[in-house]
């Protein structure tokens, strides 16, 4: 379906998208719009100009049709020379008719062939060829950050007007940061006038750059390629999407959808009959926790009469007939080695627009959970071909749990302020909503059921203590996925005789035993509280009422002494830490209604689990604090959060600066 004109994107067919300034959206965002009809037209900008040491990059760029209709500087080596018909023929997507205008631009720094396509329509939102989908993603970000486009800082600078939030208990409040070469250097230094000073408003809140303490930054960077199934209500709806995204799907790729969550619908489990508009093409939905996917038949053919792995289930009918959904191990083992990877330029061009993506929301650091193949290639490649680009810096987990596991490699990762290695993950059990939660006791609407415990915790009791013995030896913090009650006492019961420092991370905790409480005592809880927004509408069928005080005690968390850091699982639900804080602060569910409101928690808590908590949590001393030494990584609130009245709104972001250098927003007068 084609829209009427309101975007230009420009495509190029020979480049893949390796690398991404910023400021080539920004400048090809400033270009005008080709109007129908003209016989040429000029680019603006310094798309080109900025490509660096990537002869590719400034190919793709998108920019907003409309905003601007004057000729602007001119993009040396680029020129738009025709406007018409798309040649359908040089790019095929069902999307593109012959009805689409586009302008054909050459660059004379190169052959003079066909350099990029210029699309004058914006095409349906929800195209689903993943590299049309990703240039489009980077579009959009590319265009938020273009009308805000902030000039760098200077490198040594003071910042005034605005009140700084520390972080640091003992002196919360500050007025003046001073920063020097992407680091604090003072705060609420005397007069100096030798320093260039930029005054923010008087109504603005800067606080630490947000840190993230638990997202899929790869994962999350591939699902923005895919089918979104989150605000389907219906089984209609589920449907209709996935036939439409079947018939506008490139051809021989597989159509993969998330995001689906039964609950929006009252509860019945989707199955390859709902994946019938697929037709012959393998399909997979995940569920919004990535525990549980269904499959069609082309899938499920492909899986033949593989026995099902441990620690996962194979849902059958009452004739023994697999109903397409897989739970746990089922999902993970069977279906993911046979999805086909998408291409390393792909995966690293989606890295990239997840910084962005997080930028807009505060976050300069994330703990993010990555496999080694990952790291090795996508993550140290933009660390050392891109940099600039690197505006979040990543402190990475690793996924990886085949055993034994390469630990050598992870002490001789280059660990520096943008990348770096924290520890290894292991899972305990599974989630609440897909009943897989181990739990001490049965499900409230599932009498024989306790849930599962999984991998090492699965195999051996004592395999996982020696996991976490042997992560601890190496320097690294053993990090567990724990939401059932007994899957947390199964952890501390592993973990917390090896773990004398205290570096373990208990991921979730979402279901916690008066017993196991009070053995959190100066222990890492690394929570999502955007997932007990989401998890608060299933809590009372799963543990029924009697079991409610267990649900996400955040408030009793902090009594008992434990540390908290606060995350979002990212992609499973929004990384917008807002989001999180506004479930913390109301106790309100995502349909609004009120849930274990005594554990709720003040702002000044919330952002400190965004901070200085994640920081600890994640060992890295100079993130999360306003403080000279730390990174002149900032959060700037155009509204204050301490005065916001969350449960109707949230407060603006003005701008994000990452080593001193805005990253999303504009400071500058
Ligand atoms: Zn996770």
């Amino acid at each position: 379906m084609v829209r009427p004109p309101t975007s230009i994107l420009v495509w190029s067919p020979s480049g893949p998208l390796t690398a991404y300034p910023p400021a080539c959206v920004a400048a090809a965002a400033a270009a005008p719009a080709p109007v129908a009809g003209a016989a040429a037209a000029t680019c603006a900008g310094a798309a080109v100009a900025v490509a660096g040491p990537s002869a590719d990059i400034g190919a793709d760029v998108g920019a907003d049709v409309g905003a601007t209709t004057a000729l602007a500087a001119p993009l040396p080596g680029f020129t738009v020379t025709g406007v018409g018909p798309f040649d359908a023929g040089a790019f095929s997507h069902p999307d593109i008719t012959a009805n689409t205008t586009a302008a054909t631009a050459t660059t004379t720094n190169a052959p003079p062939t066909t350099f990029a396509k210029v699309v004058t329509s914006i095409l349906d939102p929800h195209p689903h060829d993943p590299l049309l989908q990703l240039c489009f993603m980077v579009y959009r970000i590319g265009a938020r950050l273009m009308l805000h486009a902030s000039p760098t800082l200077p490198a040594r600078v003071r910042l005034t007007g605005a009140r700084f939030w520390t972080a640091d208990p003992m002196n919360p409040w500050a007025a003046s940061v001073d920063i020097a070469d992407g680091r604090i250097t003072a705060v609420d230094a005397p007069p100096r006038p030798d320093l260039p000073t930029i005054t923010l408003p008087a109504t603005a809140v800067v606080t630490p750059g947000l840190i993230d303490a638990h997202i899929h930054l790869s994962l999350g960077g591939q699902t923005l390629n895919q089918l979104d199934l989150s605000t389907v209500h219906s089984r209609a709806e589920f449907e209709s999407r996935i036939e439409h995204a079947a018939r506008t799907l490139a051809p021989g790729r597989w159509l993969r959808a998330f995001g689906w969550n039964e609950s929006h619908w009252g509860g019945e489990r989707p199955t390859r009959a709902w994946l019938r508009g697929a037709g012959n093409t393998p399909c997979i939905a995940y569920r919004m926790d990535q525990h549980a996917c269904v499959v069609n038949d082309a899938v499920l053919a492909l899986i033949g009469a593989e026995p099902c792995p441990a620690g996962g289930e194979i849902v059958r009918d009452s004739t023994g007939a697999a109903t397409g959904l897989l739970l746990e191990q089922a999902a993970w083992r069977l279906v993911n080695p046979r999805v086909p990877i998408p291409t390393v330029e792909d995966r690293r061009a989606a890295l990239l627009a997840t910084f962005q993506h997080c930028n807009s929301f505060g976050i300069t650091a994330v703990g993010s959970m990555e496999y080694e193949s990952d790291l090795r290639d996508t993550h140290e490649h933009l660390r050392t071909h891109t940099r600039a680009a690197c505006t979040v810096r990543v402190i990475a987990t690793i996924l990886d749990r085949e055993w034994p596991v390469d630990f050598a490699w992870g002490r001789a990762f280059a660990n520096d302020e943008l990348l770096a290695i924290a520890g290894w993950k292991s899972f305990i059990d599974g989630t609440l909503g897909s009943r897989t939660a181990r739990m001490i006791a049965p499900y409230a609407d599932d009498a024989t059921n306790r849930g599962m415990l999984v991998e090492f915790a699965a195999e051996d009791p004592d395999r996982l203590r020696t996991w976490a013995r042997t992560v601890i030896a190496h320097g690294f913090s053993p990090s567990v996925h724990a939401i059932g009650d007994e899957a947390l006492r199964v952890a501390l019961d592993a973990i917390a005789p090896e773990d004398h420092a205290r570096i373990a991370r208990f991921e979730h905790c979402q279901t916690m035993d008066d017993a196991e409480l009070a053995r959190m005592h100066g222990r890492i809880a690394s929570m999502q509280p955007l997932h007990k927004a989401d998890d608060a509408r299933v809590a009372p069928a799963r543990l029924g009422n009697d079991r409610m005080h267990t649900f996400f005690r955040f408030r009793d968390l902090l009594t008992a002494g434990a540390r908290l850091a606060f995350g979002s699982d990212w992609p499973i639900v929004s990384c917008d830490p807002r989001l999180g804080i506004r479930a913390a602060v109301t106790g309100l569910d995502l349909d609004g209604t009120p849930c274990r409101t005594d554990q709720n928690l003040t702002v000044e808590e919330c952002l400190r689990a965004y901070t200085s908590g994640a920081a600890d949590a994640l060992r890295a001393p100079a993130l999360g604090r306003i403080a000279p030494g730390c990174h002149a990584d900032f959060c700037v609130f155009t509204d204050d959060p301490f005065a916001c009245h969350w449960a109707d709104t949230l407060p603006r972001i003005m701008a994000t600066i990452a080593a001193g250098a805005p990253v999303y927003g504009n400071i500058a007068p």
